[in-house]
C-alpha cells in the first residue's frame, strides 16, 4: 500500500508560502509506516488539478490532498475531484448546519461562499473540521482513495491526525501504534539540556528521545512504536522516568501544559494571588497568564527599562511600586538595562524572596518572550523548591 501527496495553491508555486503541510505530511506518514512515493505541487487551474490527481491515482492507493477547500473563487478542490471521479456535488443539510452554527458561535453572518463547503460529491465521506469551517472528503473511488485536506496547517493537522490517520489505519490493517509524550523545559538551553541527556538519546531507539528547541521551551519528545497504546504507554513511562532522574524538577510540565498554567496551579493550590511589573519584557509575562485565564493573577504594569539605576535597586523598587497597587501574597519583578544587555528578575513569595539574572541578548519580541518564560519559570521553581544549582551549568 502506498500514498502520494498533492499540494494545491498557486500561491505555492510562487513562492509566496513556504509548503509546511508536505513535509508535515511526510513526517506523520513516515512515523505510521505508511510509504509514500511521490509529491505533487499544482497551482489552483482545475485542468492540471484533474490531471496531477489523475496522475497520482493511477500509481498510488491513496492520494492525499492539502488546499484549495475554502470558499473563495480560486478554491476548486472540491470541484476538480467531483468531476474527476465522475459523481456530481450534492448539497448536505448536515453540513451547512454545521457551518451555519460555526458562523453563529463566532457572530458572524454566514455569506453565500460559505454554502459552497457545504457540498459534496455524491458517496464522499466529509471529515470534521474542529479548526475551521471546510470540512475534509474522503472519495472512495475504484481507481484509489482521494483524502482531501484543508490548507490551513493547523486544520490540516488536527485532521490528520484525529480523522485521516484513524481511518486509513482501518481501511489498509496497519498494525500497531505509534504513540509520543512531550516533557516541557523552560529556562535552559537546548545544548545543556543535550549535554544532560545525549547519551540517552543516542542509544534510544525505540522508545525514542527527540529534542525540539521552541522560542519558549524545550521539548523532549518521547516516542514509542508498539502494539497497543497500553504498551507504548508503559514504554514510555519508563523512558520518562530516567530523563527526569537526569533533569531533577527541571520538567516544566507534559502535553499541552504551559508554563503559565503550571505556575497558576501552583498559586491555586496555596491559596496565593501574584502580582507582577515588568520592563523590556512589556507585559508578555501578564499577557500569558491573562491568556492563560490565570485566577491567582493580580494585576501588573509595565515601566521602560531602566537608565541608570542598578538593576537589582530596580527590581526591588518595582517590588514596593507592585505592593502599592495590588493586594497580592506574590510579586514578581522583571527589570532591565538594553544597553548592558542585563535583565534580573525578583521574586518575593510568603515564605521567601530569590532573585536572578537572566540572560538578554536583545529587545525583540522573540526575546520578550524568552524573558516572560524565563522569569515566570523562575517563580515555578521557587515555588517548587528546586535549588538553582540544578539548571545552572549554564548554556
Ligand atoms: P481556507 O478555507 O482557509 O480557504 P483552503 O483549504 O482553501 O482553506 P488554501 O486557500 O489553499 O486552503 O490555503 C489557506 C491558507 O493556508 C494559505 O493562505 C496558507 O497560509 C496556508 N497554506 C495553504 N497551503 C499550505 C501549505 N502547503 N503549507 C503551508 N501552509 C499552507
Ligand atoms: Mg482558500
Amino acid at each position: 500500500m502506498h500514498a502520494e501527496i498533492v499540494m494545491i495553491g498557486t500561491e505555492l508555486l510562487l513562492g509566496q508560502i513556504v509548503d509546511t503541510n508536505a513535509s508535515y505530511i511526510g513526517q506523520i506518514l513516515a512515523e505510521n509506516g505508511i510509504n509514500l512515493y511521490q509529491k505533487a505541487t499544482v497551482g489552483d487551474n482545475p485542468q492540471r488539478i484533474r490531471h496531477v490527481l489523475e496522475d497520482a491515482l493511477s500509481r498510488a492507493d491513496v492520494v492525499l490532498t492539502s488546499g484549495g477547500l475554502g470558499p473563495t473563487e480560486d478554491d476548486i478542490t472540491r470541484e476538480c475531484v467531483a468531476e474527476l471521479t465522475g459523481r456530481p456535488l450534492e448539497f448536505r443539510q448536515e453540513l451547512y448546519e454545521q457551518l451555519a452554527e460555526r458562523f453563529a458561535r463566532f457572530r458572524r453572518p454566514i455569506t453565500e461562499n460559505n454554502r459552497k463547503q457545504a457540498y459534496a460529491p455524491r458517496g464522499a465521506i466529509a471529515i470534521p473540521n474542529p479548526n475551521g469551517t471546510a470540512p475534509g472528503l474522503i472519495v472512495e473511488d475504484k481507481r484509489g482513495v482521494i483524502i482531501c485536506m484543508p490548507g490551513v496547517p493547523h486544520e490540516l493537522h488536527a485532521m490528520l491526525s484525529d480523522s485521516v490517520l484513524p481511518y486509513m489505519r482501518q481501511k489498509w490493517g496497519i498494525e500497531g501504534v505509534l504513540h509520543y509524550r512531550v516533557l516541557h523545559v523552560c529556562g535552559v538551553g537546548e545544548s545543556r539540556v543535550d549535554a544532560l541527556i545525549g547519551d540517552l538519546i543516542v542509544e534510544s531507539d525505540n522508545p525514542k528521545i527527540g529534542l525540539l528547541a521552541y522560542p519558549d521551551s524545550v521539548r523532549i519528545r518521547l516516542s514509542a512504536r508498539a502494539r497497543t497504546m497500553e504498551e507504548a504507554n508503559t514504554m514510555i513511562d519508563a523512558l520518562e522516568a530516567r530523563v527526569r532522574s537526569r533533569l531533577p524538577g527541571l520538567i516544566m510540565g507534559t502535553g499541552h501544559e504551559t508554563i503559565e498554567g503550571v505556575v497558576d496551579r501552583m498559586l491555586e493550590e496555596r491559596g496565593w494571588k501574584l502580582a507582577i511589573a515588568e520592563t523590556y519584557t512589556g507585559g508578555a509575562a501578564a499577557q500569558r497568564l491573562v491568556a492563560a485565564g490565570a485566577h491567582s493573577f493580580a494585576g501588573s504594569f509595565v515601566q521602560p527599562p531602566t537608565a541608570s539605576e542598578a538593576l537589582d535597586a530596580a527590581a526591588a523598587r518595582l517590588v514596593d511600586e507592585t505592593r502599592k497597587r495590588f493586594p497580592a501574597e506574590c510579586v514578581l519583578a522583571i527589570s532591565s538595562h538594553v544597553e548592558e544587555r542585563r535583565a534580573w528578575v525578583l521574586f518575593e513569595w510568603p515564605e521567601g524572596r530569590a532573585e536572578w539574572e537572566i540572560g538578554f541578548v536583545q529587545l525583540d519580541a522573540l526575546n520578550q518572550v524568552r524573558g516572560a518564560v524565563v522569569a515566570l519559570e523562575h517563580v515555578r521553581r521557587a515555588l517548587a523548591g528546586v535549588p538553582d544549582e540544578v539548571a545552572d551549568g549554564k548554556s
